[in-house]
């Protein structure tokens, strides 16, 4: 193969703007002027204007922010979107998200069309969403994965994300751990010969994992804990711009928990069901992380959590079956033929998955 085969003249955006810490709210003025940010579009989560209003606004008329236009999201219609983003006032200088995944994916697609910055502020870190290069909209009524541009700005209050449900904090700490088993599938595939692999954005996804399992020790419910997982769940937004591709944060086990959502009565929070579909994949794939990853769900409650509200086990097994349907082309663990029946057998003897899946 030849050396320009390789190159890639693709430009990769980072956030220019990174704050993680507490108090961060009412800072969000001071750093928007610094960045000569002075008009803004706010789009809230609903009811979170009543919770953090007061300290975003006192900052924002202590440094003469203003708001140009602001809006609660309840739908994510692609349409909806587009018609809210060309009505906005021509003046404004920058899009800011606050809340969770649908504020932050309306604001996301807002700025991206009208290539303006986005500056996402998640209230919970429930997945990597909130820096990733990609939005999850409604389109014809269905929920589908739409390019998008990574923020140009994310703001990480640790006051708002403590006293986040600890649904969020699992829920995020299973999107995490879904690193192992995306970037087995990666390599795999790209051994295979079916894809581009980028050295850099898995060390930095590798990585990210490493900086969480360090704290595996330490209180879920502890700041450095909070703040190793937002730093993790945002690296792996970034390492997915760099590599182009969801791949460095998202195969098999994702594969899983698209399924669920497709065909349980009841689907579970997004990360809730990636975390227990890497536990199964990691054993699929003999992944020399797996004890790792086992040791890390049990340490960190994940485990307990989950089997307080087992997943269906017919549920389960219909999901397996659909899951290597859902991307064509596109090679993971599941891929394989024998691993729906080894996924089978897991789910029958392993003790970990016999409390999950009921
Ligand atoms: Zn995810």
């Amino acid at each position: 193969m030849q050396y320009q085969n390789y190159y890639t003249n693709r430009q990769i955006n980072i956030p220019y703007l990174l704050k993680i810490g507490y108090g961060k709210i009412g800072r969000i003025g001071k750093y928007l002027v610094d960045k000569g940010l002075s008009n803004v579009a706010l789009f809230w989560s609903e009811g979170m204007e009543d919770i953090i209003g007061g300290k975003l606004y006192k900052g924002f008329e202590q440094n003469d922010i203003e708001v140009v236009c602001q809006k609660d999201v309840r739908f994510i219609n692609i349409e909806e979107i587009d018609k809210t983003a060309f009505n906005l006032p021509r003046n404004t200088d920058a899009i800011v998200g606050i809340g969770g995944g649908k504020a932050l994916d309306f604001a996301k697609y807002c700025a991206h069309l009208l290539k303006k910055p986005f500056i996402s502020v998640p209230t919970s870190t429930s997945n990597d969403g909130f820096c990733s290069p990609n939005t999850s909209l409604l389109v014809d009524g269905k929920r589908k994965s739409v390019k998008s541009s990574i923020p140009f700005g994310v703001v990480i209050d640790l006051d708002v994300i403590s006293k986040s449900p600890k649904i969020f904090l699992y829920s995020g700490i299973g999107d995490m751990i879904s690193k192992v088993t995306a970037l087995w599938d990666w390599k795999v595939s790209f051994r295979k010969g079916y894809e581009r692999y980028n050295d850099f954005a898995a060390m930095m996804a590798y990585n990210s994992i490493d900086i969480l399992q360090i704290r595996q020790g330490s209180d879920v419910m502890s700041s450095d804990f909070q703040r190793s997982l937002a730093t993790s769940l945002l690296l792996s937004g970034i390492a997915m711009e760099i590599a182009g591709t969801s791949r460095p944060a998202s195969g098999s086990e994702h594969l899983i928990s698209h399924a669920l959502d497709e065909t349980a009565k009841r689907p579970r929070m997004h990360g809730l069901q990636v975390g227990a579909a890497t536990y199964l994949c990691a054993l699929l794939q003999n992944n020399p992380s797996t004890d790792k990853v086992r040791e890390f769900l049990h340490a960190t409650g994940f485990f307990d959590y989950v089997a307080e509200d087992a997943f269906s086990k017919d549920e389960f097994i219909k999901a397996l079956h659909r899951a290597p349907l859902i991307k064509r082309d596109y090679y993971t663990v599941l891929s394989e033929k024998d691993s729906y029946s080894r996924a089978l057998h897991y789910i029958e003897t392993d003790a970990v998955l016999k409390r999950l899946i009921k």
